[in-house]
């Protein structure tokens, strides 16, 4: 058995996210810019290598993993590797299989997830507005994606919906959003806007800043909130509105540090292991796998010393009115 993933502040690594693809269907403005340049293919971990990946992850004590991109459902044969995962469901080293969508997928795919061993899923959805949604995803439509929640929903996937709250864009929707949840039965989270990706202006970036304890007032405005103590393992923080029973995400990297209890790496669709998001510093591990087909020991060593270097914590901060902390890297490559 191989040692835990321990990292210098005593946090145990459980969970991994993985990007598996660069490229999506949709061109988020918060994400994306319109002319995204995508990776060459042949850069990006083959199936088999994402496989190899995530198992030496899972030999290594990972019980929950992620699967995002770009758009996860987006990359050919992925249902394979959601397949040959399922063998870590089965053998109870990994509690839990999950992935982070745009939905636009979710009405072709959702039965093979479910066969797959995925029980819940993110879907992305900051408005219910088809207008408006398909302004801020540039590319996507509205109706495809309501089509892929309740598909997911029919096929007995539990939905969380996840919305980024964009200031002047999703705060008149804050209720709306909070309705649909609640009739459907999903629980919602909010993302604060994190400064990701270099083709948008400071200025416009401290535009669309809405910081969710804003939002949490406005919600107050209607509702009373209590908080909840509990955590997912993820960064968000849950409050429950007490006449409706509804839970809420909030996820403030900005306003709200959650470093201390961080249990999480990601792994870019390159193979490069990322063990904070808010910073910079990476290390490629695809050498270790590709170099030695035969062996994982050499990847196995290069994910401890990856983990060795894990930060304490990320440097977000827009309290001087400048952005601060802000990364020239996009969502997409990460993987949110
Ligand atoms: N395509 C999938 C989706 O949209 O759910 C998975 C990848 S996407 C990068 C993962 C999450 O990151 C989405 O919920 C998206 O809204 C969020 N995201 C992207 N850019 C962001 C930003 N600048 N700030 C906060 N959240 C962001
Ligand atoms: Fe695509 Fe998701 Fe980024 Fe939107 S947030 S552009 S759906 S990867």
């Amino acid at each position: 058995m191989e040692p835990a993933l321990i990292d210098p502040f005593m946090r145990a690594v459980t969970y991994l996210r993985v990007s598996v693809t660069d490229r999506c269907d949709f061109r988020c403005v918060y994400c994306m810019s319109e002319n995204m340049k995508f990776l060459p293919k042949k850069e990006l971990l083959s199936l088999e290598e994402l496989d190899r990946m995530c198992s030496a992850f899972i030999g290594l004590g990972v019980t929950k993993l992620r699967i995002t991109g770009g758009e996860p459902l987006v990359r050919r044969g992925i249902m394979t590797f959601f397949q040959t995962m399922k063998r870590h469901l089965d053998s109870g080293a990994l509690k839990e299989l999950t992935l982070t969508t745009n939905g636009s997928q979710l009405e072709k795919y959702a039965e093979e997830l479910v066969a797959c061993g995925v029980k819940r899923i993110n879907v992305s959805l900051d408005t219910l507005d088809e207008e408006k949604f398909a302004g801020i995803t540039r590319w996507g439509r509205l109706p495809q994606v309501l089509r892929g929640i309740e598909a997911a929903q029919a096929a007995g996937m539990r939905v969380k919906l996840n919305a980024v709250a964009v200031k002047g864009f999703n705060e008149d929707e804050l209720f709306t959003l909070q309705e649909f949840c609640a009739k459907k039965g999903m629980d919602l989270t909010f993302i604060e806007v994190m400064p990701m990706g270099e083709d948008m202006s400071e200025a416009a970036r401290l535009g669309q800043y809405w910081s969710l304890k804003d939002l949490r007032d406005t919600l107050e405005t209607r509702f009373s909130t209590t908080d909840l103590s509990e955590s997912t393992g993820g960064p968000a923080h849950y409050i429950r509105i007490n006449e409706t029973g509804q839970k809420i995400g909030l996820i403030q990297p900005l306003s709200h540090n959650f470093c201390e209890s961080c249990n999480r790496v990601r792994i870019t669709c390159i193979g490069e292991i990322y063990t904070c998001l808010g910073q910079e510093g990476h290390m490629d591990l695809r050498p270790a796998l590709r170099d030695n087909p035969g062996s994982d020991a050499p990847l196995i060593a290069a994910i401890h010393t990856a983990i060795g270097s894990k930060p304490k914590g990320h440097d977000f901060d827009y309290s001087r009115k400048r952005t601060d902390g802000q990364m020239s890297r996009h969502m997409s490559h990460t993987g949110g």
